[in-house]
């Protein structure tokens, strides 16, 4: 067997007294679409930036194809595509101007097709030259998406994305997500939406009080099953 894509082993995080993910052992293979539920306050915000090395376990050790966090080289991160509520845009410029900053930030090749393609996928290409200033809160969202996944990170980390959505950007950002998962990126996702992320993903986990509670293959659960489950776990 090879070593999993990201292994957790007996991982906790506190900040002060507050002891934000307590003793959590898991791993995560290429090509899963895991969708991670659980209250306001579990954890799960601490567990992805533990996950894309935005921060460091208090105690345990994190694994990235075998290597510890430790001696991961520091452009390790490059392989992570971040999309949280923090969209990392700068309201001054357009949008070309913004994405192309970043496209050269990343290294990434053929700056002008790849952001062509990906304002394409997010319907944003018409209002490329105008000012993120004047985007709306969906048009953030779809640019900040585009942002997070111009240098092609073949892990991808959201953070509650459907967030304040309107329906049109969150049918967007699942057939981004979709399209991602096809081609085997590896997917993590925190989210409240409970068909969304189950319908999207291959694995679904609730963490509850800093404790991952449940971790299971979506097929082995109906959405039934699952809402069943969580209702107990959070209660
Ligand atoms: P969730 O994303 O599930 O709502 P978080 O991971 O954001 O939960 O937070 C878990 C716990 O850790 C909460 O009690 C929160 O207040 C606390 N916490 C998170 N980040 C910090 C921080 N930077 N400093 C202090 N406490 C924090
Ligand atoms: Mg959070």
């Amino acid at each position: 067997m090879s070593e999993p894509l990201i292994k957790f082993s007996n991982v906790n995080k506190k900040y002060g007294h507050i002891h934000a993910l307590n003793d959590v052992s898991v791993s995560f293979d290429k090509g899963e679409f895991i969708s991670v539920f659980g209250p306001n306050g579990a954890g799960k915000s601490t567990f992805l930036k533990l996950l894309c090395t935005m921060t460091s376990p208090s105690s345990g050790d994190i694994f990235y194809e075998g290597t510890p966090l430790k001696k991961l080289k520091d452009d390790f991160r490059s392989r992570f595509g971040v999309i949280s509520h923090q969209p990392f845009l700068y309201s001054e410029l357009t949008a070309m101007e913004n994405l192309t900053f970043y496209a050269k930030l990343y290294g990434v090749q053929n700056i002008e097709d790849r952001i062509k393609e990906l304002l394409g996928k997010v319907e944003l290409y018409k209002r490329r030259n105008d000012k993120v200033r004047g985007y709306s809160r969906g048009m953030l969202q779809r640019l900040s998406i585009t942002r997070a996944l111009l240098h092609n990170p073949y892990i991808v980390v959201l953070d509650e994305p459907y967030t304040g959505l309107d329906t049109h950007a969150s049918d967007i950002l699942t057939k981004i997500l979709v399209e991602l998962f096809d081609n085997k990126h590896t997917i993590i996702m925190v989210t409240h939406n409970m068909k969304q992320g189950f319908d999207a993903s291959s694995r679904l986990a609730i963490i509850r009080r800093g404790k991952l509670v449940f971790d299971e293959k979506r097929d082995n659960v109906t959405l039934d099953e699952f809402e069943h489950v969580y209702t107990e776990a959070v209660s």
